[in-house]
């Protein structure tokens, strides 16, 4: 439809919508105004002034209630919410719901935390003046629903609980920083909530309470209205795009619901459960003109009860039809969202029991009154969206506003007019989240007391209890059968050889002090999500998985983690564990003190700690007394006793002290000077990088690509370069070139009066275009090539194999091969490499689609690899084994072809070594530390297909240049807080800088 003829059609609906009703059924109450209550005449006209169509709002907000002792957004905003132009910073929002508070007795803002950069979160609670008085009888009534244990699993002492309990229903938003009109939406919904007197906003105050967080990612908000503002005042220029959302993560903050590593996500997830809500609905705006996306598409996260499944089903499709009926257009809930993953912040609540909502709006990015253009698949008609968008439409913020309170309120008012189911739903989920063991099972997971990566497994245990899981600890060693393995079916079932013997249960025992995560508990769905196994069928129908396909945390974490079912473990003796005690330190006698190497993330942390200290590394395993220690072991000279025991006390390290040092080739351990690069492109994926090395306590230069060319000579102030992941799309010349600038204007990302917030804790430029340049490529090549260690991932490594630093490694991809955020399997080819220190043969790590790697000997030539075809004999005289002969001439030996595997650089032959500069040197060939696993063992969690395509090639690369070395990842090693298993292998390099040829092989060396 053209724009001049909706214009006309405007009008017409303007009239008919704005006085006929919708059809009700018997005994519904009207969404419409009380008659009786006086509007805030100037309000509303600015409301209608704002939507640029009518059928773009509904009778819910077409209008403003007017009160005499409560202040609309207004007060704050100086225009109506969602007025073009106004994007309130979080502190007006605050200020606006706390004079919400001073004036009714309806609303209550709480506290709920601050973030990683200090700013507050809040939490607003509107209902009835009843309600909020009663607030603690309720929460405890709630707290009983959520723990049925509490009262015994009685149904009916349930019932009478659910008929005297008013639900939680809490609402998110803005998590996602450009998204930004939550935040006015929930002003005037607290307003409307706390003051409307139409029956139908009354049954909502009286009937429920309406928790709001209007600004959940507090940092990124304050920089997303700083830009508006710089876009205000310069608006014929480009605004610099919002590169930092919060301190680490933009995006990502969105996938922190597993691993919790963000404040803004245990702020939140403690608030959901410390008010026992049934639902938690998250506020996005990047689909036209309200995708309800918790329907969704399949394939449906395998953890959820069905009760929430229904669940979504009912609210979703209630949704639609009001909005629909409204004759708002471009409402729908089924799409090509999977609800696979539990990573989404809404998944706190379906993974406790509760529901998890999430809308996608029709957001601006700013408070800009646009024309928007919509792509064919966003306004074609489908079975699902019978009413799409239009294709081009004037969009206004007022019109977000409109669709994200009209869902907001009428989602509200069917859950108050269905809350006794859903309270007792509530319950249900909690009870058969109790009743697993006996159910589906397991009956719990146990984590035993001997894992020799006792810090990495104590990480794992503080994330359980950041998800509200009970911990328990046995009191006594105890011992559990294994179900039996069923055997596949051999093809060949009449080969009597190939018939496979009925295994025989196993079993296993655990010592003293192993942990117990019971499944008989109310949140025993989560820890059974994360720490379960994903399969993700080659053949599924939906092809593109939304986000990872696996996050299996015993792997991602390289710590042992049994599934139980045997029932036997819920009755050994144990106790709850709430939190985890320091252990570790020094034992035994001795002056020399000596750690096992097992890949620990901690001992990097204390080889800062212990700046003055002088550590070395053992070259080779070796034996002491009765201990036995592997590669990498730390000796450690030159600490105190009690310095050192106090130390790997807080970082859950096992010292051994030894009467003598032991004869073992070492090396020092030294602390690397590091300079950290990021791009102007994107801060998404290194920013889970910098998020660990803070963790650690690990201290780095933080810099742009930019900094780093102008840096004279880079080897005078570090040791190591680390260029984490840009991000999944980035090509090798987006890296050099960044954005162009021989057009536009210079876009800075400074601190200026108009900017106050934008550089907060990261990094500043005046011009975020420029990329790292040809004279950064030179600059990072001489760093190599006079001894410096470049380590890049995924994007980085490719770039770093495209623009020549890494000679003799090829890197493709493939257009067959489909590893969508997967656990893979890979194996440790040189156990004497520093960088695979603690590491043993088998390593999981994650993997999307990494850049497939191959090495050679001869510089500029592919990798020669004989098919099959060769290597079996022609067809010629004698059997399959005899050689062939030529008539009339002597025999001649065919030349053996070097067996190469596929990770291996194959030997040059005499013809191809023949006066050819290009041939590398043995010392300077690649080396080779980790390689992806076998085809067949490749899948250890999620999606794989054709993974034959990257099998066997290598995972991780130690390649020389001149005097240094560039290592390259093709794995991502440390990724949103869950791959803790790989995160050494980053470490060791850091630690092992100079050191890197360590245990080479001698004929590399030569
Ligand atoms: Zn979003």
């Amino acid at each position: 439809m053209g724009h001049k003829s909706w214009v006309g059609l405007i009008l017409l609906l303007f009239t008919t919508l704005a006085t006929s009703g919708v059809a009700l059924a018997d005994g519904e109450t009207p969404p419409a105004r009380d008659p009786k209550q006086p509007i805030d005449e100037a309000y509303t006209a600015k409301i209608r002034k704002y939507t640029t169509a009518p059928y773009f709002s509904s009778p819910l907000v077409d209008y403003l209630p007017a009160s005499k002792s409560v202040p609309t957004p207004e007060v704050v905003l100086r225009d109506v919410a969602g007025a073009p132009g106004i994007l309130p910073y979080a502190e007006d929002v605050y200020k606006y719901m706390r004079l919400l508070e001073k004036a009714t007795p309806r609303v209550k803002v709480v506290s709920i935390g601050t973030t990683e950069e200090g700013r507050e979160m809040i939490a607003v609670a509107v209902s009835s003046e009843g309600n909020l008085k009663n607030l603690e009888q309720n929460r405890q009534r709630l707290a009983k629903l959520a723990d049925p244990r509490t009262i015994h699993l009685d149904d009916s002492e349930a019932d009478k609980l659910v008929a005297e309990s008013v639900p939680v229903y809490y609402i998110t938003g803005t998590i996602h920083s450009p998204e930004t009109g939550a935040p006015t939406a929930l002003m005037e919904l607290a307003y409307r909530l706390a003051v409307d007197e139409s029956p139908y906003v009354r049954d909502i105050r009286d009937g429920v309470i309406t928790l709001i967080t209007p600004v959940v990612e507090v940092d990124g908000r304050d920089r997303m209205v700083d830009l508006y503002k710089w876009h205000l005042a310069h608006p014929k220029d480009f605004y610099p795009p919002l590169i930092y959302w919060g301190k680490y993560v933009a995006h990502d903050n969105n996938r922190d619901a597993m691993a919790m590593t963000l404040k803004l996500t245990q702020n939140v997830l403690n608030t959901y459960l410390g008010w026992n809500a049934q639902v938690l609905h998250d506020l996005h705006e990047s689909v036209p003109y309200l995708y309800d996306n918790t329907v969704g598409d399949g394939p449906y996260n395998a953890w959820v009860d069905p009760i929430l499944v229904d669940e979504w089903q009912m609210i979703g499709a209630r949704n639609v039809a009001d909005l629909t009926r409204f004759g708002m257009p471009g409402v729908f809930t089924h799409g090509d969202f999977d609800t696979w993953s539990p990573g989404y912040l809404m998944f706190l609540a379906a993974m406790h029991n509760g529901i998890s909502r999430l809308y996608e709006t029709f957001g601006n990015g700013g408070a800009d009154t646009r024309e928007r253009t919509l792509q064919p698949d966003e306004y074609a008609r489908t079975w699902f969206r019978p009413n799409p968008p239009f294709p081009k439409a004037l969009w206004s913020q007022r019109n977000n506003n409109n669709y994200e309170e009209t869902g907001l309120l009428t989602s509200l008012h069917y859950f108050n007019e269905n809350k006794r189911l859903f309270l007792k739903n509530f319950y249900l989920k909690g009870k058969r989240s109790i009743q697993k063991p006996s159910a589906e099972g397991p009956a719990a997971y146990v984590l035993p007391a001997d894992d020799p990566r006792a810090s990495v497994q104590a990480d794992l245990l503080r994330i359980m209890l950041k998800q509200h899981v009970e911990i328990s600890r046995s009191t006594s060693a105890f011992q559990v059968t294994l179900p039996v393995k069923k055997e596949k079916k051999s093809g060949k079932a009449s080969d009597a050889e190939e018939k496979p013997k009925p295994a025989a249960p196993t079993s296993r025992d655990f010592p003293v002090g192993s942990y117990v995560i019971r499944m008989d508990q109310p949140y025993s769905r989560v820890a059974d999500a994360l720490l379960d196994y994903q399969y993700w069928s080659p053949e599924d129908s939906q092809t593109t998985p939304y986000d990872d396909t696996a996050w299996t945390f015993g792997e991602l974490f390289g710590v042992q983690v049994t599934r139980v079912t045997d029932p036997k473990v819920l009755t050994v003796p144990m106790e709850r564990v709430t939190e985890l005690h320091p252990f570790g330190g020094v034992q035994g006698e001795g002056t020399v003190f000596a750690i096992d190497n097992h890949a620990e993330p901690a001992l990097a942390s204390l080889r800062y700690r212990l700046k003055e200290a002088s550590i070395d590394a053992a070259e080779e395993p070796f034996q002491s007394g009765e201990h036995k220690f592997s590669r990498g072991t730390f000796l450690i000279h030159g600490v105190s006793r009690s310095d050192l025991d106090a130390a790997t006390k807080t970082l859950g390290l096992h010292v051994v002290a030894l009467v003598s040092t032991p004869s073992v080739k070492t090396h020092p351990v030294r602390v690397p000077r590091i300079a950290y690069a990021h791009t102007w492109i994107s801060t998404q994926s290194e920013g889970w990088w910098r998020l660990a090395l803070d963790n650690l306590q690990i201290p780095y230069d933080y810099m742009s690509t930019q900094a780093l060319a102008k840096i004279s000579d880079l080897n005078a102030k570090y040791d190591v370069i680390l260029f984490p992941p840009v991000n999944e799309n980035s090509n090798p010349n987006t890296i050099v070139q960044g954005t162009p600038t021989t057009w536009g204007n210079p876009l800075p990302w400074l601190n200026t009066p108009e900017t106050p917030n934008l550089v907060g804790k990261n990094d500043s430029t005046s011009d975020m275009r420029p990329g790292l340049g040809w004279d950064g490529v030179a600059k990072l090549q001489n760093f190599v090539r006079n001894g410096g260690v470049l380590l890049t991932a995924t994007d980085t490594s490719r770039f770093a194999v495209v623009i020549g630093l890494a000679s003799g490694v090829t890197s493709n991809n493939s257009e067959k091969l489909k590893i969508v955020g997967s656990i893979v399997g890979t194996r440790l080819v040189d156990a004497a490499s520093p960088i695979a220190y603690g590491y043993d043969e088998k390593v999981s790590a994650y993997c999307d689609n990494g850049p497939i790697f191959s090495v050679t000997s001869i510089l500029g030539s592919r990798r020669r690899h004989l098919g099959p075809e060769m290597k079996t004999r022609p067809t010629g005289r004698g059997t399959k084994d005899d050689p062939d002969f030529v008539i009339g001439r002597p025999a001649s030996d065919v030349p053996d072809e070097p067996e190469k595997e596929l990770w291996e650089a194959p030997q040059p032959t005499d013809d191809q070594s023949f006066n050819n500069p290009r041939v590398i040197p043995p010392a300077n060939r690649a080396r080779v530390i980790l390689r992806y696993a076998d085809s067949k063992d490749l899948l250890i969690s999620g999606l794989v297909e054709n993974g034959n395509e990257i099998a066997q090639h290598p995972a991780v690369l130690d390649v020389p240049s001149g005097s240094g070395h560039v290592v390259l990842f093709s794995i991502n090693p440390v990724y949103r807080g869950e791959t803790e298993n790989t995160y050494s292998l980053v470490l060791n390099t850091l630690l092992n800088f100079d050191s890197l040829n360590a245990g080479r092989k001698d004929a590399d060396q030569k």
